[in-house]
Protein backbone atom coordinates (compact mmCIF):
# COMPACT_ATOMS: atom_id res chain seq x y z
CA UNK A 1 0.00 0.00 0.00
CA UNK A 2 1.15 3.33 -0.79
CA UNK A 3 0.03 6.94 0.42
CA UNK A 4 0.67 10.06 -1.58
CA UNK A 5 0.41 13.65 -0.70
CA UNK A 6 -0.57 16.47 -2.73
CA UNK A 7 -0.54 19.57 -2.13
CA UNK A 8 -2.24 23.01 -3.55
CA UNK A 9 -3.25 26.48 -1.46
CA UNK A 10 -6.45 28.45 -2.09
CA UNK A 11 -6.94 31.58 -0.18
CA UNK A 12 -10.20 32.84 0.39
CA UNK A 13 -12.34 35.24 3.05
CA UNK A 14 -15.11 34.42 5.51
CA UNK A 15 -16.60 35.32 9.16
CA UNK A 16 -18.49 33.06 11.25
CA UNK A 17 -21.74 34.00 12.45
CA UNK A 18 -24.78 32.44 13.83
CA UNK A 19 -27.43 34.32 12.32
CA UNK A 20 -30.29 34.47 15.89
CA UNK A 21 -27.38 35.43 17.91
CA UNK A 22 -26.53 39.33 18.40
CA UNK A 23 -23.42 41.02 17.79
CA UNK A 24 -22.02 40.27 21.41
CA UNK A 25 -22.65 36.09 21.50
CA UNK A 26 -21.62 35.80 18.19
CA UNK A 27 -18.20 37.74 19.19
CA UNK A 28 -17.67 35.97 22.65
CA UNK A 29 -17.83 32.74 20.69
CA UNK A 30 -15.69 33.38 17.78
CA UNK A 31 -13.53 36.12 18.48
CA UNK A 32 -12.05 38.54 15.87
CA UNK A 33 -13.27 35.82 13.65
CA UNK A 34 -16.90 36.97 13.82
CA UNK A 35 -16.30 40.48 12.75
CA UNK A 36 -19.36 41.14 9.55
CA UNK A 37 -16.66 42.57 7.08
CA UNK A 38 -14.66 39.28 6.91
CA UNK A 39 -11.15 37.85 7.37
CA UNK A 40 -9.37 35.78 5.13
CA UNK A 41 -6.82 32.89 5.07
CA UNK A 42 -3.79 31.42 2.42
CA UNK A 43 -5.13 27.79 3.07
CA UNK A 44 -2.76 24.92 2.18
CA UNK A 45 -4.82 21.96 1.36
CA UNK A 46 -3.26 18.54 1.67
CA UNK A 47 -4.51 15.23 0.22
CA UNK A 48 -3.38 12.14 0.57
CA UNK A 49 -4.54 8.97 -1.15
CA UNK A 50 -3.49 5.30 -0.68
CA UNK A 51 -3.45 2.06 -2.72
CA UNK A 52 -1.54 0.03 -5.06
CA UNK A 53 0.56 0.80 -7.31
CA UNK A 54 -0.65 0.29 -11.15
CA UNK A 55 0.77 -2.53 -13.09
CA UNK A 56 0.65 -0.41 -16.03
CA UNK A 57 2.16 2.99 -14.92
CA UNK A 58 3.59 2.31 -11.49
CA UNK A 59 1.60 5.08 -9.82
CA UNK A 60 -1.37 5.12 -7.37
CA UNK A 61 -3.05 7.74 -9.51
CA UNK A 62 -1.72 9.90 -11.73
CA UNK A 63 -0.89 13.69 -10.61
CA UNK A 64 -2.53 15.10 -13.42
CA UNK A 65 -5.75 13.60 -13.06
CA UNK A 66 -5.95 14.53 -9.18
CA UNK A 67 -4.80 17.85 -10.18
CA UNK A 68 -7.63 18.33 -12.84
CA UNK A 69 -10.18 17.11 -10.07
CA UNK A 70 -8.56 19.13 -7.36
CA UNK A 71 -9.01 22.25 -9.89
CA UNK A 72 -12.54 21.32 -10.19
CA UNK A 73 -13.72 20.58 -6.85
CA UNK A 74 -11.70 22.84 -4.65
CA UNK A 75 -9.60 25.68 -6.41
CA UNK A 76 -13.27 26.73 -8.21
CA UNK A 77 -15.18 27.01 -5.08
CA UNK A 78 -12.57 28.80 -3.08
CA UNK A 79 -9.65 30.45 -4.35
CA UNK A 80 -10.08 34.03 -3.69
CA UNK A 81 -14.36 33.66 -2.83
CA UNK A 82 -16.22 35.02 -0.27
CA UNK A 83 -16.94 31.77 1.31
CA UNK A 84 -20.46 32.64 3.08
CA UNK A 85 -21.31 34.70 0.01
CA UNK A 86 -19.77 32.85 -2.61
CA UNK A 87 -19.12 29.07 -2.08
CA UNK A 88 -21.92 26.83 -3.68
CA UNK A 89 -22.50 24.94 0.17
CA UNK A 90 -21.73 27.51 2.27
CA UNK A 91 -23.39 30.79 0.76
CA UNK A 92 -26.75 28.54 1.06
CA UNK A 93 -26.70 27.42 4.37
CA UNK A 94 -25.64 30.40 6.76
CA UNK A 95 -26.01 28.03 9.68
CA UNK A 96 -22.94 26.14 8.35
CA UNK A 97 -19.87 28.21 9.65
CA UNK A 98 -17.19 28.06 7.26
CA UNK A 99 -14.83 26.79 9.67
CA UNK A 100 -11.42 24.53 8.92
CA UNK A 101 -13.24 21.89 10.14
CA UNK A 102 -16.47 22.04 8.09
CA UNK A 103 -13.85 22.96 5.13
CA UNK A 104 -12.16 19.80 5.27
CA UNK A 105 -15.20 17.81 5.29
CA UNK A 106 -17.13 19.73 2.44
CA UNK A 107 -13.68 19.14 0.83
CA UNK A 108 -13.74 15.17 1.56
CA UNK A 109 -17.19 15.14 0.24
CA UNK A 110 -16.81 16.51 -2.84
CA UNK A 111 -13.93 14.57 -3.83
CA UNK A 112 -14.22 11.21 -2.44
CA UNK A 113 -16.96 10.73 -5.00
CA UNK A 114 -14.82 11.27 -8.13
CA UNK A 115 -12.16 9.04 -6.94
CA UNK A 116 -12.29 5.22 -6.82
CA UNK A 117 -13.98 3.91 -3.97
CA UNK A 118 -11.32 3.79 -0.49
CA UNK A 119 -8.40 5.87 -2.49
CA UNK A 120 -9.04 9.26 -0.15
CA UNK A 121 -7.36 8.58 2.70
CA UNK A 122 -6.88 12.24 4.72
CA UNK A 123 -7.31 15.82 3.69
CA UNK A 124 -5.37 18.07 5.73
CA UNK A 125 -6.17 22.03 5.71
CA UNK A 126 -3.77 24.76 7.36
CA UNK A 127 -5.60 27.62 8.11
CA UNK A 128 -2.20 28.88 9.16
CA UNK A 129 0.63 27.37 10.07
CA UNK A 130 -0.05 27.27 13.42
CA UNK A 131 -3.90 25.49 13.00
CA UNK A 132 -4.83 23.02 10.54
CA UNK A 133 -7.40 19.59 10.97
CA UNK A 134 -7.48 16.69 10.15
CA UNK A 135 -10.39 14.82 8.44
CA UNK A 136 -10.54 10.66 7.62
CA UNK A 137 -14.17 10.61 6.24
CA UNK A 138 -15.48 9.31 10.06
CA UNK A 139 -18.28 11.26 9.88
CA UNK A 140 -18.34 14.67 12.18
CA UNK A 141 -14.83 13.31 13.41
CA UNK A 142 -12.14 15.81 12.84
CA UNK A 143 -8.54 16.43 14.25
CA UNK A 144 -7.28 19.60 15.11
CA UNK A 145 -3.80 20.48 15.44
CA UNK A 146 -2.60 23.97 16.93
CA UNK A 147 1.45 24.41 17.36
CA UNK A 148 3.20 26.03 20.34
CA UNK A 149 6.36 27.06 20.92
CA UNK A 150 8.01 28.32 24.29
CA UNK A 151 11.48 28.27 25.42
CA UNK A 152 12.93 26.51 28.26
CA UNK A 153 16.76 25.03 29.85
CA UNK A 154 17.62 21.84 30.94
CA UNK A 155 20.02 19.35 32.13
CA UNK A 156 20.08 15.71 31.32
CA UNK A 157 20.51 13.99 34.41
CA UNK A 158 19.70 10.95 36.66
CA UNK A 159 19.46 10.65 40.51
CA UNK A 160 19.68 6.98 39.79
CA UNK A 161 23.19 7.36 38.31
CA UNK A 162 26.58 8.08 39.64
CA UNK A 163 28.08 11.62 37.92
CA UNK A 164 30.24 9.55 35.66
CA UNK A 165 27.80 7.06 34.31
CA UNK A 166 25.54 10.50 33.73
CA UNK A 167 28.27 12.00 31.75
CA UNK A 168 29.00 8.82 29.57
CA UNK A 169 25.25 8.32 28.96
CA UNK A 170 23.95 12.12 28.21
CA UNK A 171 27.87 13.67 27.26
CA UNK A 172 27.12 17.30 26.88
CA UNK A 173 23.60 17.32 27.54
CA UNK A 174 24.49 16.93 31.02
CA UNK A 175 26.72 19.65 31.27
CA UNK A 176 26.02 21.32 34.84
CA UNK A 177 25.35 24.22 34.00
CA UNK A 178 22.77 23.11 31.53
CA UNK A 179 21.08 24.03 28.05
CA UNK A 180 18.32 25.15 25.92
CA UNK A 181 15.81 24.20 22.91
CA UNK A 182 12.63 26.37 21.51
CA UNK A 183 10.64 23.39 21.99
CA UNK A 184 7.30 23.36 19.57
CA UNK A 185 4.46 21.55 20.86
CA UNK A 186 1.80 20.03 18.52
CA UNK A 187 -1.63 19.57 20.67
CA UNK A 188 -3.98 17.36 18.90
CA UNK A 189 -7.13 17.07 20.11
CA UNK A 190 -9.99 15.08 17.94
CA UNK A 191 -14.11 14.79 18.16
CA UNK A 192 -17.11 15.67 16.46
CA UNK A 193 -17.62 18.97 14.86
CA UNK A 194 -20.03 20.73 16.61
CA UNK A 195 -23.19 21.70 14.76
CA UNK A 196 -23.40 25.24 15.80
CA UNK A 197 -20.18 26.79 15.77
CA UNK A 198 -18.22 24.11 13.24
CA UNK A 199 -15.98 23.73 15.61
CA UNK A 200 -14.30 20.46 17.54
CA UNK A 201 -13.20 23.12 20.39
CA UNK A 202 -13.81 26.74 21.27
CA UNK A 203 -11.55 28.86 19.20
CA UNK A 204 -9.48 30.30 21.87
CA UNK A 205 -9.66 27.28 24.42
CA UNK A 206 -6.62 25.20 23.59
CA UNK A 207 -4.61 28.53 23.74
CA UNK A 208 -5.76 28.84 27.41
CA UNK A 209 -5.28 25.73 28.39
CA UNK A 210 -1.55 25.97 27.28
CA UNK A 211 -1.21 29.55 28.56
CA UNK A 212 -1.88 28.27 31.91
CA UNK A 213 -0.85 24.43 31.89
CA UNK A 214 2.59 24.75 29.32
CA UNK A 215 4.21 28.61 29.36
CA UNK A 216 2.94 29.18 32.51
CA UNK A 217 5.11 26.15 34.45
CA UNK A 218 7.81 25.37 31.43
CA UNK A 219 8.53 28.60 29.91
CA UNK A 220 11.29 30.38 30.21
CA UNK A 221 12.23 28.22 33.24
CA UNK A 222 14.77 25.71 33.84
CA UNK A 223 12.59 22.40 34.22
CA UNK A 224 15.46 20.88 36.35
CA UNK A 225 15.18 23.93 38.62
CA UNK A 226 11.94 25.75 38.48
CA UNK A 227 9.46 22.77 37.67
CA UNK A 228 8.93 20.43 40.44
CA UNK A 229 7.72 17.86 38.04
CA UNK A 230 11.21 17.15 37.34
CA UNK A 231 12.72 17.65 41.00
CA UNK A 232 13.49 13.98 40.39
CA UNK A 233 12.35 12.91 37.03
CA UNK A 234 15.07 13.20 34.07
CA UNK A 235 14.00 15.91 31.64
CA UNK A 236 14.46 13.48 28.71
CA UNK A 237 11.73 14.45 25.63
CA UNK A 238 10.20 11.18 26.53
CA UNK A 239 9.72 12.21 29.91
CA UNK A 240 8.39 15.80 29.06
CA UNK A 241 6.56 14.74 26.84
CA UNK A 242 4.62 12.25 29.32
CA UNK A 243 4.51 14.84 31.54
CA UNK A 244 3.02 17.48 29.59
CA UNK A 245 0.05 15.13 28.43
CA UNK A 246 -0.44 14.71 32.17
CA UNK A 247 -0.88 18.58 32.86
CA UNK A 248 -3.15 18.76 29.53
CA UNK A 249 -5.57 16.15 29.21
CA UNK A 250 -7.66 16.77 32.40
CA UNK A 251 -7.69 20.29 31.36
CA UNK A 252 -8.67 19.40 28.02
CA UNK A 253 -11.73 17.52 29.10
CA UNK A 254 -14.52 17.17 27.59
CA UNK A 255 -12.31 17.58 24.44
CA UNK A 256 -10.24 14.37 23.93
CA UNK A 257 -6.38 15.02 23.48
CA UNK A 258 -5.57 12.87 20.68
CA UNK A 259 -1.39 13.38 20.56
CA UNK A 260 1.20 15.42 21.31
CA UNK A 261 4.00 15.92 19.77
CA UNK A 262 6.95 17.65 21.09
CA UNK A 263 10.18 18.54 18.94
CA UNK A 264 13.33 19.57 20.80
CA UNK A 265 15.34 20.41 17.88
CA UNK A 266 14.23 20.40 14.21
CA UNK A 267 15.86 17.08 14.35
CA UNK A 268 13.84 15.45 16.69
CA UNK A 269 10.53 14.95 18.12
CA UNK A 270 8.52 12.45 20.22
CA UNK A 271 5.18 11.41 19.90
CA UNK A 272 2.74 10.76 22.63
CA UNK A 273 -0.74 9.05 22.54
CA UNK A 274 -1.25 8.90 26.35
CA UNK A 275 -0.44 5.22 28.30
CA UNK A 276 -2.92 3.20 26.45
CA UNK A 277 -1.68 3.73 23.02
ZN1 LIG B 1 18.42 19.28 25.49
Amino acid sequence: MYYLTRQIAFEASQYYQIPELSDAKNFELFGAAANLNSHGHNYVLEVMVKGEADAYNGMVINLVTLDALLKTHVIANYDHKHLNRQHPVFAKNPHLQPTSENIAIEIWERLAPSLPEGLLHRVRLYENSTRFVDYYGEGLMVYLTKVYEFSAAHRLHSHTLSDEENRDIFGKCNNPAGHGHNYVLEVTVKGPVEARTGLVAGLNFLDEVVEKQVYARFDYKHLNLDAPEFEALNPTSENFVKVLWEVLEPNLRPVTLHRLRLRETPKNHFDYYGESF
